[in-house]
């Protein structure tokens, strides 16, 4: 007893959808707990870097894969590669994910809609698809999704963000299921408002709009950084969070508790 490692020594994690904000932060602080790490995105250009850069300060095994969530074979083909390059697969991040097109219900369209739950929706299905059978055959590992408060409460104007995460959520717990009794655990952080550019995109596009926005106050009455989001993160990855699974961890500053 009393011997709770949040260590990651010796794990071989991904993150999908690291080019920037919440994913990033989470991939630096999974490489300094100890895991050897591929990362995904979009951005190939900035990738290499951003490995390296991560690499130097871990000290661990760190590189850059290209990967559009929304390609299922470029998913499969992601997922395959960071398990050649690691060795195998025990954590696993999908991270990726837009705000969508802020608005009325009566202004969205079907295009916006299959766009945005390709990246939020398809993402986090498409990555655990491709993640589980190498989980299994380690006989364990740790998925950890990217929900929202908006998987909990709904949110004015971003009926389809909203949906998404909610969606997001019903993925989790379902898959966290599956996978019980087989040495996986499936959880998901729930954000609140977040420093990033999703966030700045997200209102602007609120704000522009003429009707009241409305939208939850935080209790704590900030925003979060990105590095905020990572403790509960290297926690759910790591054997201190043994008994966790199927679940949504909110780290909303108190959002959901009004
Ligand atoms: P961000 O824009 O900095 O990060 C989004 C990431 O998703 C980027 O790395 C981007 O490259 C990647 N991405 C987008 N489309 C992709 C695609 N087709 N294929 C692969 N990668 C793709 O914003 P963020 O706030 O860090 O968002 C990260 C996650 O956190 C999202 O799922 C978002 O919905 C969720 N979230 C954010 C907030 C917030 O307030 N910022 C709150 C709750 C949840």
């Amino acid at each position: 007893m009393g011997d709770i490692s949040f260590s990651l020594a010796g794990r071989k994690a991904m993150v999908i959808g690291a080019d920037s904000g919440i994913g990033l932060a989470c991939a630096r602080a999974i490489a300094n707990a100890g895991a050897d790490l591929v990362i995904g995105g979009i951005d190939p250009g900035k990738g290499g870097d951003l490995a390296a850069e991560i690499a130097a300060k871990s000290g661990t095994k760190v590189s850059y894969v290209a990967v559009d969530v929304t390609r299922e074979e470029q998913v499969a083909a992601a997922v395959e590669e960071a398990v050649k390059r690691l060795g195998g697969l025990d954590v696993a991040m999908n991270n990726a994910g837009i705000p969508g097109w802020p608005g009325a219900i009566q202004d969205q369209t079907a295009e916006q809609f299959d766009m945005l739950f390709a990246i939020n929706v398809r993402g986090a299905m498409f990555g655990m698809k491709y993640q589980v059978p190498h989980m299994l055959k380690g006989g364990k590992g740790s998925i950890i999704n990217l929900a929202s408060t908006a998987a909990i409460n709904g949110l004015a104007f971003c009926a389809p963000y909203a949906a998404s995460k909610h969606a997001v959520a019903g993925l989790t717990k379902s898959v966290a299921l599956e996978l019980a009794d087989q040495g996986i655990r499936v959880n998901a952080i729930a954000p609140g408002p977040v420093n990033t550019g999703l966030l700045a995109s997200m209102r602007a596009g609120r704000m522009a709009l003429p009707s009241k926005t409305g939208g939850a106050s935080v209790p704590m009455a900030r925003v979060s950084e990105p590095d905020e989001m990572a403790g509960a993160v290297v926690w759910l990855a790591s054997d201190a969070s043994s008994y966790v699974t199927g679940t949504l961890v909110s780290i909303d500053g108190g959002v959901v508790a009004v």
